[in-house]
């Protein structure tokens, strides 16, 4: 069987380019005893992918010039010789080996993928119930550790992990101010997922003056999606004991020299700050908690999620550069 698969060209220098995928035809062999051939419904894109196009030793392999680019994906069987999966059941690669390859036909054993709940909508899986949801849970309460009352600062706040952050936080009793880019999103912010304040970066020539007016009590937990000039502005808030969970620095993912800034080790030692880096995968063993406290949430109508689909097989490549000029609201996914 003929199929489509997506493979990194070449590493990019700076912000990446269409012209670092190719697009190309491969066959797949017959499927053996035990193994199925999925279907790819839906994937998603992340911001973590543009470190794995670097060469170089990270917490997670680099990507292989002329082999396919892989995320987290839904998929649904289009052939099965596992007794346990038939024809239509719609699946998720299993923990142990969670990503699926961008392909229009991929083999694998059926012993590598699980179905999804039907009550479930299947994005969720890649978004609010699954690593996004997640790193928002484990990074705000497991080390930001919100106490009702506090001042919670959110960047990246209308994506995938930050307006998740910030309806936690909310829920613990906390203020939050939410930073994210553009007029829609902060609008997005406090009348739907309920933020206290939220304040336009790419609007807002000053955006120091605005994080001070928006946190008149300074800022408690500053949850860092972002890096750059916007985390030295909050950073300059930060409260006696604050912490700082640090989850992404999309800000500098595309830069290629090392960023200066101010340094804030003085800042952090004279107010007693916490900063803890983080990456989800260090949770493993708690993700089924996780998993249960934000479906409970989900369910009793707390916590709302927004998703911003994409539409095309052709068009993963170009999806995952729009994260890089925010043209996502929530979570971005493509459906194939
Ligand atoms: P998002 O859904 O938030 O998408 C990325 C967003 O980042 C864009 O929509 C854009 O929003 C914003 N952005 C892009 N470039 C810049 C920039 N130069 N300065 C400021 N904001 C920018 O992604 P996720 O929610 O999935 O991820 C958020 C962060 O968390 C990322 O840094 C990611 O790497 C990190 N992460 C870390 C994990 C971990 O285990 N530690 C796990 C998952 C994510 P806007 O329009 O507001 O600019």
């Amino acid at each position: 069987m003929r199929i489509k698969q997506i493979v990194l060209a070449s590493r990019p220098k700076g912000l990446p380019a269409l012209t670092d995928f190719r697009t190309e035809e491969v066959t797949l062999p017959d499927l053996k005893e035990g193994e199925v051939l999925l279907k790819p419904l839906y994937y998603s894109v992340d911001p973590y992918m543009r470190g794995r196009m670097n060469e170089g030793k990270s917490y997670i392999p680099p990507f292989e010039v002329n082999a396919p680019i892989e995320s987290g994906a839904i998929a649904t069987i289009a052939e099965s010789k596992d007794k346990n999966l038939q024809p239509g059941d719609v699946v998720i690669a299993a923990s142990s080996r969670p990503l699926l390859p961008w392909a229009t036909g991929i083999i694998r054993k059926g012993s590598d993928v699980r179905k999804t709940d039907s009550e479930i909508p299947p994005t969720y899986y890649l978004g609010l119930l699954g690593m996004p949801g997640l790193t928002a849970y484990f990074g705000l309460m497991d080390i930001g550790k919100p106490k009702t009352g506090e001042t919670v600062v959110v960047s990246g706040a209308a994506g995938a992990v930050g307006i998740v952050v910030g309806q936690i936080a909310k829920l613990q009793g906390c203020r939050v101010v939410g930073i994210a880019g553009g007029a829609e999103k902060v609008k997005m912010l406090t009348d739907k997922f309920n933020f206290d304040v939220a304040i336009d970066y790419k609007g807002n020539p000053d955006i120091s003056k605005a994080i001070a007016a928006a946190c008149p009590n300074g800022v408690d937990i500053y949850f860092d999606n972002v890096g750059g000039e916007i985390s030295d502005a909050v950073v300059n808030q930060i409260n006696f004991h604050g912490r700082i969970p640090l989850c992404g620095q999309i800000a500098l993912y595309n830069s290629t020299e090392t960023p200066v800034g101010p340094r804030w080790q003085p800042t952090l030692l004279t107010r007693s700050v916490l900063l803890q880096g983080f990456v989800i995968g260090n949770y493993a063993s708690r993700f089924q908690e996780g998993i249960g406290q934000l479906a409970g949430w989900v369910k009793a109508g707390k916590l709302k999620y927004t998703e911003t689909i994409e539409e095309g097989f052709d068009h993963l490549p170009d999806a995952l550069l729009g994260l890089f000029s925010g043209r996502n609201n929530g979570k971005m996914i493509v459906k194939v």
